[in-house]
């Protein structure tokens, strides 16, 4: 047997987008000197992450309706609850709920199961709640998900644009590289309703009304063009839709001071804003879920796409639109397939040709018909009764979805839930009929790839515990299970690694975007020592593209004509303001030191030190108008649920509106979500959930 425990390895962090590049070890963990993310630096859940590896708590070995089992009863289980559902009611009573957690490899294996063999269209992911509007708005402007570029973009701009996002808490060594790279006449703009620890690094910080972004940025396109900044040869060379983009933005936002009201910001504000935009050719607008998680969160991205492409600022050194992702690996969850309206490798259903093409890669008959439900749209069915067989891997969604409390009856209506994770007592878990144990981070090998478009290897320098197995191994033993043997024969992640780098180039010779068919012909040896890889990487010589660290530098997108798409936007406020019965705007996020639903950060001491509990920030003035003790408990009601937190006093904060933490799960309050003060309203386009426009009253506890 190996001893795993003395060995260092190098790997990628799970706690965020950034995707920093690690040397672990069972004791300890280190910055990676040689990971172009980091190159050495770690956040302090970076730092912690042994901490987070504790045995107590794990999930060891597989159960069926409470009984432990051995893994060929829980794989006999699985598979025969979803035979006997799609004989009964067709593929689609069954349902795959995945995770920017999961691996590529481990994400592969359970979309082609899914789309090309149960043939159920219905596979979303976590990572809807998370970036699913600027997937949207990327494949709306330039024709695909495709993210223009890198970290490096961050610290060549001359203007940073910050939009709805805490980077110093959300994306640490992302913000250190931002801090680092400050220099005399470099401009940083916050746009973000509170004022935030990232608020440090800003030059100016726009503190906008809630939901107004679409304003602000159609008012900075109405604003270049009328100071004649736009760039009207790259427009003509290389965009569409400029006008019509132009005449919406004029309707909702014809001046600096119908934006200044709108936005409720000083006018003087919003004119060092457009004049500092103008100015500066180098711009990159950083932007995160403060712009996403709306129910006008494509349009969010899309104004400010229109902006950079009005002005030529994309494609260049420091000059991109540029998404933060929030998990590990939501971007290799989307390249795989994982979202419901997506095939297989960057491929929609309605992409030409695609269904038949992936069904004969993956030699199946046919493939699932057309797009599945999102993950909102998704729970609904499962409330309903429509979906039968619900598969969740490495997720909670009875905590971090919205309307927490109707997921908790839907997934107990459920007649079959299946839970994959590596902790045993989860919020979902207490709902599974079957329980499967899931190798952990540090337990299995595969790739992530970033906000960046860099692929990373997370690999393996534990032993599994128990019986945990990775999740690649379960969901082929399934499909095994359900006589898909042939399609499924892997021996380890790197045969799966090269199907899916195969299936990206497989006969679409013209893709010059999503294409990774350059590392297909990888040996288990050089797969096993992948260094980071940023994609396109395709085969064949030359290849301009391999490891690109741009796209768009030739002014050709992947849209049919090769032109990039300025959307016309409005200014589509959120769905349902406050009333009188619910009087104040819930703001939720992330802090510093906790990951999604804390089941592991939650687990180290030094990261609950920051903050030990769950909290309100509120305005001063608030704190006064709802006679609360400053460190007293209160309690925030919506028309879904309660949250119980200690009130901060928070000047950062705008009035009427408070600010809770995401994290807390009921394992550790035993007391309501944030999840359950916001709405299951959704943007329209992405499907992505209001998560920063709930509403609530506010009372001491
Ligand atoms: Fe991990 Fe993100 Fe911190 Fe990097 S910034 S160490 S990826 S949590």
């Amino acid at each position: 047997s190996t001893d795993h425990s003395s060995a260092t390895v190098k790997t990628t962090c799970p706690y965020c987008g950034v995707g920093c590049g690690v040397n672990a070890k069972a004791t300890g963990t280190e910055g990676d000197q040689t990971h172009p993310a980091n190159r050495g630096r770690l956040c302090v859940k970076g730092s912690a992450l042994h901490e987070t590896l504790t045995p107590e708590g794990r999930l060891l070995k597989p159960s069926v309706r409470g009984r432990d089992t051995d893994w060929s009863t829980a794989i006999n289980e699985v598979a025969g609850a979803i035979r006997e559902s799609v004989d009964q009611h067709g593929p689609g009573s069954v349902a795959f709920y995945l995770s920017g957690q999961l691996l590529t490899e481990d994400y592969y294996v359970a979309n082609k199961l899914a789309k090309g063999f149960i043939r159920t269209p219905h596979v979303d992911t976590n990572s809807r709640l998370c970036m699913s509007s600027a997937v949207a708005a990327h494949k709306r402007a330039f024709g695909g998900d495709l993210v223009p570029g890198c970290y490096e973009d961050l610290e060549l701009a001359d203007l940073l644009v910050i939009a709805g996002s805490n980077a110093a808490w959300a994306h640490p060594v992302l913000y250190q590289r931002m801090q680092a790279s400050a220099r005399p006449g470099r401009k940083v703009v916050v746009i973000d309703p509170r004022r935030t620890a990232t608020s440090d690094l800003a030059d100016l910080h726009l503190a906008l009304r809630p939901g107004t972004d679409t304003i602000l940025f159609n008012g900075l396109l109405v604003w270049l063009a009328h100071h004649g900044v736009v760039d009207k040869h790259y427009l003509d060379a290389h965009c569409d839709g400029y006008e019509d983009s132009l005449a919406a933005a004029r309707s909702v936002a014809p001046n600096v001071d119908a934006v200044a009201s709108l936005c409720d910001l000083p006018v003087e504000e919003v004119n060092r804003f457009y004049e500092w935009f103008s100015e500066h050719p180098r711009t990159v607008t950083a932007f995160s879920q403060g712009i996403n998680q709306s129910s006008a969160g494509t349009d969010k991205g899309n104004a400010i796409i229109n902006c950079h492409l009005a002005t030529g600022r994309i494609g260049k050194p420091g000059a991109a639109p540029f998404s933060l992702t929030g998990q590990p690996n939501a971007m290799g969850g989307r390249e795989v397939g994982g979202l419901a309206n997506t095939l297989a490798a960057h491929m929609d259903y309605d992409s030409p040709g695609a269904r038949d093409r992936v069904a004969r890669f993956w030699g199946t008959d046919s493939v699932a018909d057309g797009p599945g439900m999102k993950a909102v749209d998704l729970f609904d069915a499962v409330e309903r009764g429509e979906i039968k067989v619900l598969w969740i891997m490495a997720t909670n969604p009875a905590v971090s979805l919205p309307e927490t409390d109707r997921i908790r009856q839907a997934l107990a209506r459920c007649p079959t839930v299946i839970v994959s994770d590596c902790v045993r007592e989860t919020d979902t878990a207490r709902y599974a009929d079957i329980l499967l144990p899931a190798a952990g981070w540090g337990e299995k090998d595969g790739t992530v790839t970033n906000s960046e478009r860099c692929i990373s290897r997370q690999r393996r320098f534990l032993p599994l515990p128990g019986e945990a197995r990775p999740d690649w191994w379960i969901v082929s033993q399934v499909a095994r299970a359900l006589g898909h043997g042939p399609g499924f024969d892997y021996q380890g992640p790197a045969d799966i690694f090269r199907e899916h780098a195969r299936l990206s180039g497989f006969e679409n010779d013209g893709a010059r975007f999503f294409n990774i068919s350059g590392l297909a012909n990888l040996t288990d040896w050089q797969y096993e020592r992948l260094a980071p890889t940023q994609w396109p990487a395709r085969g064949g010589e030359p290849d301009a593209d391999a490891g690109a660290q741009r796209l768009f530098t030739d002014g050709r997108f992947a849209t049919g004509n090769g032109r990039a798409r300025l959307i016309p936007v409005g200014s589509r406020l959120p769905v349902r303001p406050p009333t009188e019965v619910f009087p104040l705007v819930v703001n939720t996020g992330r802090i510093r030191d906790q990951w999604h639903t804390m089941t592991r950060t939650g687990r180290s001491g030094r990261l609950l030190a920051h903050r030990p509990e769950p909290f309100i920030d509120v305005h001063p003035e608030d704190v006064r108008a709802y006679q609360l003790m400053p460190g007293g408990l209160a309690t925030l009601t919506s028309a879904h649920g309660q949250f119980i937190g200690r009130v901060r006093v928070a000047p950062e904060q705008r009035r009427g509106e408070v600010f809770v933490p995401i994290h807390w799960n009921r394992q550790f309050t035993g007391q309501g979500l944030a999840t359950a003060l916001t709405d299951s309203l959704v943007d329209p386009v992405s499907g992505q959930p209001e998560a920063k426009h709930g509403r609530a009253a506010l009372a001491e506890w």
